[in-house]
């Protein structure tokens, strides 16, 4: 079958020769044919050079993503293959990721390793796999043959992220490679500490790696303090806090599916009697804690996406603005707050704009000491920015 071939519009090449890999739907003219969502087409300028081979997706925005700029290469399983050999390979030269460190890691980040669209995170012998683009769909057995022969794993699919529906795809969650007798959740370790992890029940694929660095500068920070970890999820970030010796520990999370994996972690640490797991709506408890006067000497912010995407930036704002400038409130002199943003929509610059208006606000004078991103498992390609999402200040207040 012949390859479609999609033109773009007079000087809509920019973004894509500087190596980006999406195209809008805006930035094309016509194709000359009418591709099926998934399918491999021939991207080429409106002068006709061909510029890179990409997969089609007919209901998103973004309308393709690049498989390769080297237009005479073969997207195929081998390919898919090939790709994901190349990101597991980098992995194992982080030594951050020696086994002595973590037995979980991310193994493919999307964009970032050359393979737009998907997310694999490995917790001991248990991979999961999240699929969110229409040209990885068409891929799907590969890409859960080759993380099988690859790792020796079992794999599990996580496709159920709300971003699917924009590509055109229904939710996707189950067992797709499984050796004998598999259990659907793991044991998994992270700098000493132990985790349990649901891959069936979990948020994303049921841990979240990419903060896996800053739990342990978290740790190092801790020493006799009064620490409030907000939105906690299984405990990340209080586990770390009280391993680090912290005086107490009070840790908030809405899910109490979330709350209960937490209080078993603080039993498999040690640690349950240091830590105070609550239930609670973290814009409501914030409000609550400051009208009864409480004071903490390091409080962690670690909220949901706000904002996805650009056109929830403003309302995103708000809330960052609003939980920030409470916390700077409850922070006790000489304090410490690690407050952080995974929003697309919210870049580095503006996240430290939105907390110096929270501390303006709060009336509370106060000081960059520390900056937090994602773990390096989590790379973040050059020409894409957008995989820089995870951003953090580490805030003193004198
Ligand atoms: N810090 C965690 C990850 C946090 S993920 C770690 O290191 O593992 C964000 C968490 O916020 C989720 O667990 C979600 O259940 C919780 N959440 C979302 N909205 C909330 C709200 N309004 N109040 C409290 N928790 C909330």
């Amino acid at each position: 079958m012949k390859q479609t071939r999609v033109r773009l519009k007079p000087g809509r090449d920019k973004s894509l020769r500087r190596g980006h890999p999406w195209i809008f739907s805006g930035a094309i003219a016509q194709a000359s044919g009418t591709p099926q969502s998934g399918e491999t087409v021939c991207i080429e300028s409106a002068e006709g050079e061909a510029l890179a081979l990409a997969a089609w997706s007919a209901s998103s925005q973004i309308r393709a993503r690049v498989w390769s700029f080297a237009t005479d290469t073969v997207i195929d399983a081998a390919f898919i293959h090939a790709q994901i050999e190349a990101a597991i390979a980098l992995r194992t030269k982080l030594p951050e990721l020696a086994p002595t460190h973590t037995n979980a890691q991310r193994l493919v980040h999307g964009e970032s390793d050359g393979l737009p669209g998907l997310i694999v995170d490995r917790y001991a012998d248990i991979v999961v796999v999240q699929i969110l683009s229409a040209g990885m769909e068409r891929w799907r057995e590969a890409v859960f043959d080759a993380l099988h022969l690859q790792t020796g794993a079992s794999v599990y699919e996580r496709s159920d992220a709300e971003v699917r529906a924009l590509e055109g795809l229904p939710q996707r969650v189950g067992a797709v490679r499984a050796n004998d007798h598999m259990v659907w959740h793991a044991p998994i370790h992270e700098h000493g500490l132990q985790f349990h992890v649901d891959v069936v029940g979990g948020q994303k694929t049921g841990f979240y790696l990419d903060q896996r660095d800053n739990r342990q500068r978290i740790r190092a920070l801790a020493n006799g303090r009064r620490v409030l970890d907000c939105f906690c999820y299984t405990g990340g970030f209080a586990l770390a806090a009280a391993a680090g010796d912290a005086q107490s520990v009070l840790a908030l999370d809405s899910s109490e599916l979330a709350l209960h994996t937490a209080r078993e972690n603080a039993q498999r640490n040690a640690c349950a009697e240091r830590v105070t797991f609550t239930q609670a709506d973290v814009f409501a408890q914030l409000r609550e804690l400051r009208n009864r006067h409480e004071r903490f000497d390091l409080i962690v912010l670690d909220p949901p996406k706000f904002a996805p995407t650009a056109a929830q930036t403003e309302r995103a704002a708000r809330a960052y603005k609003d939980i920030n400038l409470l916390a700077l409130k409850l922070l006790a002199p000489g304090g410490l707050l690690a407050s952080f943003s995974c929003s697309g929509g919210v870049d580095a610059g503006l996240f430290q704009k939105i907390l110096a208006g929270a501390a303006v606000d709060a009336e509370v004078d106060a000081q960059i000491i520390g900056h937090f991103a994602a773990a390096a498992d989590h790379p973040v390609r050059l020409a894409f920015p957008e995989g820089d999402y995870l951003k953090g200040l580490l805030i003193h207040r004198p």
